[in-house]
């Protein structure tokens, strides 16, 4: 199935301690967004791109990192907004066709592989949203201050990745409506979820991390040294 893809790169958060959003700090000497972005480039399913960044950043985007990367089928790269829900609400607007799937990714995601792409697009043909997720290894409990107050069952629980797949217009439809309810969430999916959509899920990859700490950028590029 053809789809397009916005790839969310506006924040700001940076637990390095540099300056610079994470999502711009080098893996082997790339930008970890232009990883991201070049992941979709090279997927002959998507269409086009486009990227959401901060205001201050979108010239360093255009010039360091679309334009020296060679990055095509990036459309336009337009300014976010104060929360993650802005900025993919600022994506869709700026959608040329509403007609495509549209898939959200992290640009700090840089690893995502054409298979994770290939199993998302799959998945929208049934269900009003897919996302990707992967099992847990570890056990999970839910906790009060220093006490345990629950084990959960972690064999129905999935951590969840990008890309998400939704249809522009539905998902265009509950983040207007979530940001008149004030209601806030960490993905998408859960929109579609809140307001009684169908979610279904695919098979992520354990190597399509979120670059969140040094730790994992580490991680990143022994993933890549492979
Ligand atoms: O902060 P977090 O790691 O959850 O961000 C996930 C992705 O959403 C990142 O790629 C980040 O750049 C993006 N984001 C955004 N606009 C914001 C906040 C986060 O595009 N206001």
């Amino acid at each position: 199935m053809k789809a397009q893809a916005i790839i969310v790169a506006a924040g700001r958060g940076s637990r390095f301690g540099s300056d610079m959003p994470k999502q711009f700090l080098e893996l082997k000497g790339k930008p970890i967004l232009a990883h991201a972005v070049a992941a979709f480039e090279a997927h002959a399913d998507i269409e086009s791109v486009i990227i959401v960044g901060a205001e201050d950043w979108l010239f360093y985007i255009a010039e360091d990192i679309v334009s020296k990367y060679g990055l095509t089928k990036v459309q336009k790269i337009i300014p976010g907004g104060k929360e993650r829900q802005d900025s993919v609400e600022a994506g869709l607007t700026a959608l040329d066709d509403t007609s495509l799937p549209v898939l959200i990714h992290d640009g700090a995601r840089p690893l995502v592989n054409a298979g994770v792409i290939d199993r998302v697009l799959a998945g929208m043909a049934e269900a009003d949203a897919c996302i990707p997720a992967v099992p847990l290894h570890d056990t999970i409990k839910r906790v009060q201050g220093r006490e345990v107050v629950q084990t959960i069952d972690r064999e129905t629980l999935r951590a969840v990745q990008t890309p998400q797949g939704f249809w522009p217009e539905a998902l265009a439809g509950l983040l207007q409506q979530a940001r008149t309810e004030a209601l806030h969430v960490t993905d998408e999916a859960s929109l579609t979820e809140h307001y009684g959509g169908r979610v279904h899920w695919v098979e992520g990859d354990p190597a399509n991390l979120k670059i969140t700490t040094t730790f994992d950028l580490k991680i990143a590029h022994l993933i890549l040294e492979e």
